[in-house]
């Protein structure tokens, strides 16, 4: 098998601490060139941005978009003109129109587009989704609360407008639920919790229904200090799933049934999915957890709290 020539552009803390470990991991990739407006000094060829990586680097085949969300149409849409194929961090855009338009253009230009969704790849997901099929769920919660200081420090883009806030975690909760669920659920009503200061929310309550009854609420907290807190419980009629650490670990009715290694292993998992789909030339876009933060937004109340300083 030839690997395939991948570029990386934006070398933040998630292209570090899993990008680049999960691709130097897996053979189908061979990381040829960076696109940073930061990094110098690595043993890769770096741009200054991807325009000038593509004119230096044509033998380059998969471009993985690790920017902020709000710069990442832009960028997507230039590696796709040049007939690149482009994995998407999550969330894939600020809009959902943006992204559709992606789907289009990488569908003329015969280019593989996915949108990755890594909390799917936890190790007791794919257990999770096999139980809830064929099962009636009644009602069910999601509790992720973390402590954004410790894991967006200095980040400023997401507290500026499309960078989603408490969403950019929250919507890993989401990509979980809408992948397990053996129903559609839809949002009734949110309340939108943000700090005077900023454009994006620092917390969100949000109420779901799905049919025969059903409800869940989601609880995204952003001021968690301490523990923290990544839960998904399912009541059903026939017992209760839950969850815990982000997907890691499951228990049905008390029981824990799987544990879980370590995140890297999500990325891992991702970078074999996108393998399969530039050997398959397919694309992967689910846009369903999007949908739910875009519904939040349109149906939430704002409410305001007190100014948020990173100070560290
Ligand atoms: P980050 O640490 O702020 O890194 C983003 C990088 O993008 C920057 O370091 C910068 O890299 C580049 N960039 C280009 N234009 C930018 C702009 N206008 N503003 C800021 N950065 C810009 O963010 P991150 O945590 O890696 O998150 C990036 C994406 O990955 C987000 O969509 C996020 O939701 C997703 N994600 C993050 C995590 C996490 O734990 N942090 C987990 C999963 C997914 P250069 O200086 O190299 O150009």
């Amino acid at each position: 098998m030839t690997a395939q020539k991948i570029a990386i552009v934006g070398l933040g803390k998630i292209a570090k601490d899993q990008h680049l470990p999960s691709i130097s991991r897996h053979d189908g990739f061979d990381l040829a060139a960076i696109a940073s407006r930061s990094a110098s000094g690595l043993d890769v060829p770096t741009y200054e941005d991807l325009e000038t990586l593509l004119k230096s680097e044509a033998d380059i085949t998969a471009i993985a978009l690790c920017v902020p969300p709000q710069v990442r149409y832009d960028l997507a849409r230039l590696a796709l003109e040049h007939k690149k194929d482009v994995l998407l961090e999550k969330p894939p855009g600020a809009t959902l129109a943006e992204v559709h338009d992606l789907i289009r253009l990488a569908d003329e230009n015969g280019c593989v587009l996915y949108a990755t969704w890594h909390s799917r790849h936890a190790m007791g997901v794919a257990g999770a989704k096999a139980w809830l099929a064929g099962r009636t769920p009644t009602s069910g919660r999601i509790t992720w609360r973390e402590d954004v200081k410790h894991w967006h420090p200095g980040q400023k883009w997401i507290w500026e407008a499309g960078g989603v806030g408490v969403f950019d975690p929250g919507i890993n909760a989401l990509s979980i639920l809408t992948e397990i669920m053996p129903v559609d659920l839809h949002i009734t009503a949110a309340e939108l919790t943000f700090p005077e200061n900023c454009d994006t929310p620092i917390a969100a309550d949000i109420d779901f229904q799905g049919p025969k009854g059903f409800a869940m609420k989601a609880d995204f907290d952003w001021r968690q200090t301490g523990k923290q807190t990544w839960e998904i419980e399912v009541e059903t009629t026939d017992g209760t799933i839950l969850l815990r650490d982000g997907g890691a670990t499951v228990l049905i009715d008390g029981k824990e049934v799987s544990s879980d290694e370590a995140l890297a292993s999500e990325y891992d998992g991702i970078y074999a999915h996108f393998a399969d789909l530039l050997a398959s030339r397919t694309s992967d876009v689910d846009l369903s957890p999007l949908v739910h933060v875009a519904d939040a937004f349109m149906l939430g109340k704002r409410v305001t709290t007190e100014a948020f300083y990173d100070e560290q």
